[in-house]
């Protein structure tokens, strides 16, 4: 029954996707060959465990393979499974659309690179799978029969703006892809992919270790002249997981990495283990070198696989790795559970809940490891997956003293460098028992706050925390190898009690504070409506004065992300420290004695408090009204 050819548009994403396909920002063009292979295999996977798990039980798994088919006259190169397949309702979904999140954004920072480079690399990161056929055909035509169904839909499209559909009723269970390729031109990086050599060595390099054989025919000419056409297998299916360390080579890790995360850069490490015992395993786990653009959206997904005995079960498998690791990719195979199991099970599953515990320990070992070893791989490694990692110290509580271990922060120490908490405390003043660090949203703004100058006078080292996530960390960490944090604007700080200066007498104090207590009082009515307390201060050695919080109030950053994040939040009234040698106190102080009336007093009050709220990169409550201030008191000086 012959059935009519109905043409769709693809979705405007695909569109734009395959239009920077087409115009090729991929240099290395044989890639396309590993994301068809790929598809095939995960479509052999899931039909064999569709098979094993008893809802496809009466499709014939006997030989499931990948065959590729070069015909030289057609100049056609035909990727074949007997997977899974799909439904024509399949077939608009998965192929006519792209259903990854994050797209718009990735393609909009495509646009908007500089290079071809950064473009590819950021492609690289997103993976254009199915799509890359269009590198080097102009036409792709996908024939398809979903298992369990009996017929079969026809998919072609030039890769423009639109492709046609068909039934088609003499399809076989699975999927083939015809590409009709271009022309092979060695500028345009296009080989001859109609040749056999091409086609292996492709094969080797990138899908060596899929599970499934990768077939082609190839001709033998015998003695007699006589040519035969046999079936070779390209590919040794090896499980590298399941061989022993010594006997893998680094470039086959490296190659397995590159399939099975298809990204084009080597890992920065390799973590090959075996578990044996009551409950066996392998895992073959891998940190990238580079982080891919879809990070810290919200969908981003575990990179771990799980097998079952050799057997795919699933990818993203979440209850392997805890989200703060979701950079690591790789394998865990598993010999003892059912082939039925499910995401919901899995979580719950205490075998499971243990290999989880064992590989973050892992993980965290072997970043911990570089940093003793290599610290130049260790110090891009975290400036990749720090932030992720740093998201542990607030989800993963059993593990803290290993994170902090990998803590990397910019200081007061070393402007050009980063230092570890270890190292901090290797430096530590003596007598100084607290690890020192202020928050904000750059270093520059951190390194001009009023807060660091008698950190800076009396030479105590800070931490300097820019990070977003440091707001929270630092708040959910008690110590490091039993050093309180402490953030230099909360609290009551006395640098004296530990500075090895000359020591203020607590009689010279106390007179001080009687000096000025009448000051302080009228100070902290007047301001009132923005502060809680005026009192003095040990922090400050050039400025007049600085706001400071308590130590458990939420800081000004951490309120404005609360608030961007649409959190309704009361504002949190902090606290005014004056410096109380600086000679605008001291004049203040006389000025309030002489006569407390003084309108003028209370306009300065304001001024004061606005300057230490710009000083630490605050925003004023009324900027206008500041600024009239500081224009009438200004003119009247002159
Ligand atoms: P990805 O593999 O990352 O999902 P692709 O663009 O490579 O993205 O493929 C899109 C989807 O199309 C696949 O997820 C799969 O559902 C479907 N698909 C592609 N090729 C095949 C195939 N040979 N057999 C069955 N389904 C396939
Ligand atoms: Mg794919």
């Amino acid at each position: 029954m012959p059935s009519s050819v109905e043409t769709l548009e693809f979705q405007a994403e695909t569109r734009q996707l395959l239009r920077l396909v087409i115009h090729s920002i991929y240099s290395n063009k044989d890639i396309f060959l590993r994301e068809l292979i790929s598809n095939a295999s995960d479509a052999l996977d899931k039909l064999r465990l569709e098979s094993l798990t008893g809802s496809l039980a009466e499709v014939d798994t006997s030989d499931l393979h990948i065959s590729l088919e070069v015909d030289r006259d057609a100049r056609t190169l035909t990727v074949r499974d007997n997977g899974i397949g799909m439904t024509r309702d399949d077939l608009v979904e998965l192929i006519g659309t792209i259903a990854k999140s994050g797209t718009a954004g990735l393609l909009e920072k495509i646009k908007d690179s500089k290079d071809a480079a950064t473009a590819e690399s950021l492609i690289g990161q997103f993976g254009v799978g199915f799509y890359s056929a269009f590198m080097v055909a102009d036409k792709v035509a996908m024939r398809t029969r979903r298992a369990g169904t009996d017929s079969g839909t026809r998919w072609e499209s030039d890769g423009e703006g639109s492709y046609t559909i068909q039934d088609d009723q003499d399809l076989p269970v699975g999927t083939s892809v015809t590409l009709h390729l271009k022309p092979a031109d060695s500028e345009d990086g296009l080989a001859d992919y109609l040749s056999e050599s091409k086609i292996r060595q492709i094969v080797k390099r990138y899908s060596d270790f899929i599970r499934w054989p990768i077939r082609m025919a190839s001709d033998r000419t015998d003695a007699d002249g006589e040519t035969t056409s046999e079936l070779d297998t390209l590919n040794s299916m090896k499980a590298l997981w399941a061989r022993s360390r010594s006997e893998v080579t680094e470039d086959e890790y490296n190659e397995f990495y590159q399939q099975i995360s298809h990204d084009w850069l080597p890992p920065a490490e390799t973590i090959h283990m075996r578990a044996e015992g009551t409950f066996e395993y392998e895992a073959l786990l891998f940190i990238p070198s580079q982080a891919p653009f879809d990070l810290y959206s919200r969908e981003s997904k575990s990179g771990v696989q799980l097998y079952v005995k050799r057997v795919f079960i699933m990818d993203d498998c979440e209850a392997l790795m805890p989200n703060y690791l979701r950079f690591v990719k790789g394998v865990v195979d598993a010999h003892d559970l059912s082939l039925n199991v499910s995401r919901e099970l899995l979580q719950h599953d205490r075998q499971i809940q243990g290999v989880r515990r064992r590989l973050v320990k892992k993980v965290l070992a072997a970043v911990k490891d570089m940093q003793a070893k290599d610290a130049e791989r260790y110090t891009k490694v975290w400036a990749q997956f720090g932030r992720a990692l740093k998201e542990g110290l607030i989800e993963d509580t059993d593990n803290t003293e290993a994170l902090l271990e990998l803590v990397s922060a910019a200081s007061t120490h070393d402007p050009e460098k980063t230092t570890t908490l270890r190292q901090y405390v290797e430096r530590m003043k003596d007598g100084q028992d607290t690890i020192y660090y202020l928050t904000g949203e750059t270093r520059a703004m951190v390194e001009n706050s009023p807060h660091m100058e008698a950190f800076t006078a009396k030479g105590f080292e800070v931490l300097i925390l820019t990070d977003p996530i440091d707001e929270v960390w630092v708040d959910q960490v008690p110590a490091f190898d039993g050093h309180r944090l402490q953030s230099i604007a909360k609290g009551q700080i006395d640098l004296d009690e530990t500075a090895d200066g000359e020591k203020e007498t607590d009689a010279h104090r106390a007179q001080r504070e009687e000096d000025l207590a009448a000051l302080l009082t009228w100070l902290t009515t007047a301001l009132s409506d923005h502060i809680k307390q005026v009192r003095l201060s040990s922090r400050l050695t050039t400025s007049a004065a600085c706001i400071v919080g308590d130590a458990h109030d939420v800081t000004p950053t951490l309120e404005k992300m609360y608030r961007a994040m649409g959190q309704q939040m009361p504002p949190t009234k902090r606290i005014l420290e004056l410096n109380p040698t600086h000679p605008l106190i001291t004049s203040l102080r006389t000025a309030h004695d002489t006569n407390a009336d003084d309108p003028a007093l209370t306009e300065i009050a304001e001024l004061i408090y606005g300057s230490a709220l710009l000083a630490e990169g605050g925003d004023l409550p009324d900027p206008a009204r500041f600024t009239r201030l500081l224009t009438e008191h200004l003119t009247r000086t002159l």
